[in-house]
């Protein structure tokens, strides 16, 4: 496990960022890793999540090295959408701005469309985690684009979808959703100066990879085969290159998929 102390470097890649990361539950979030990493490197952040569990993310932010503000954002709901860019204000003032959106969200019925259930999967569940994996990257995106200007980045969470895996089944065709989501985000805010990339990460033990039945298929696949090797507890390379993407430091990178994947997706067996 790569540790990271608490220390911020008020110089670090993201001094004097304003940083949104939507998808944060419990510290095994990939979300709260890049929260974490985003205020060690300087930024300020804000984290989101919806329902239920919005008691447990308040909880959870008092875990991060400064407690964030904690906003009710559900992607699904037009409602929290057209209100997001006021709750940022009420947070942090009238001329609030962001540079920089991470989109750390998915979902899946995970009785009717994972686990071999392909075949069987029901139009009305595969809609939805079409909308709230995928079609959301879009909506997140703008409803935060009033608070966004030139140099900002959005950042999203896929799980390779160029090949059809085992148990991922109509999640991995709502990850396909997603980033070809992200290049046409990318084509349509890159004349605004914004940038939209996605982080493809290896199998990580997260809530949501949990919910996966037969998630340790996917586990034993990347422990033989990452050339680097792969640690599914370790959500801190993933949070870096998120934060990397978010900084000034790829200002000529968009519609990527940056891996990180202990080089998993490079080899043929
Ligand atoms: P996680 O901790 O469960 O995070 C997923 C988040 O999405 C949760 O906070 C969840 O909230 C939120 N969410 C679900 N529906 C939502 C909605 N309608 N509106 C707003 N938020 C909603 O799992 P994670 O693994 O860190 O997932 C983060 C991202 O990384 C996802 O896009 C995932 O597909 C991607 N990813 C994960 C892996 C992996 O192996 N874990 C690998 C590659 C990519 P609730 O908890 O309240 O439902």
């Amino acid at each position: 496990m790569t540790e990271a102390t608490d220390t911020i470097n008020p110089n670090g890649i993201l001094a004097g960022k304003t940083i949104l990361v939507a998808g944060v539950t419990l510290d095994t979030s990939i979300g709260f890793a890049v929260a974490k990493f985003a205020q060690q490197q300087g930024a300020t952040v804000l984290i989101s999540n919806f329902g239920q569990a919005l008691r447990i993310t308040r909880r959870i932010a008092k875990r991060l090295p400064v407690l964030p503000p904690v906003l009710e954002l559900d992607v699904t709901d037009e409602d929290h959408l057209a209100g997001l860019a006021e709750q940022v204000r009420e947070h942090l003032g009238s001329d609030a701005h962001l540079d920089g959106v991470v989109h750390s969200i998915a979902y899946g019925n995970p009785e009717t469309l994972l686990g071999g259930k392909f075949l069987t999967g029901p139009w009305s569940d595969v809609a939805q985690a079409v909308q709230v994996s995928a079609y959301s990257l879009k909506s997140l995106a703008m409803a935060c684009k009033p608070l966004m200007s030139e140099g900002g980045s959005v950042v999203g969470l896929t799980f390779d979808a160029s090949v059809a895996w085992p148990v991922y089944d109509w999640m991995g065709v709502a990850k396909a959703a997603l980033e070809s989501t992200s290049r046409y985000l990318a084509r349509d805010l890159g004349p605004d100066g914004i940038r939209v990339n996605l982080v493809s990460a290896g199998p990580l033990k997260t809530l949501a990879a949990k919910a996966i039945p037969g998630f340790e298929e996917l586990d034993s696949m990347w422990e033989q085969n990452s050339p680097l090797g792969w640690d599914n507890g370790d959500q801190q390379p993933t949070a870096r290159a998120v934060c990397a993407l978010l900084s000034d430091l790829f200002p000529a990178t968009t519609g990527e998929i940056v891996h990180v994947d202990g080089g998993f997706h490079a080899m043929g067996a």
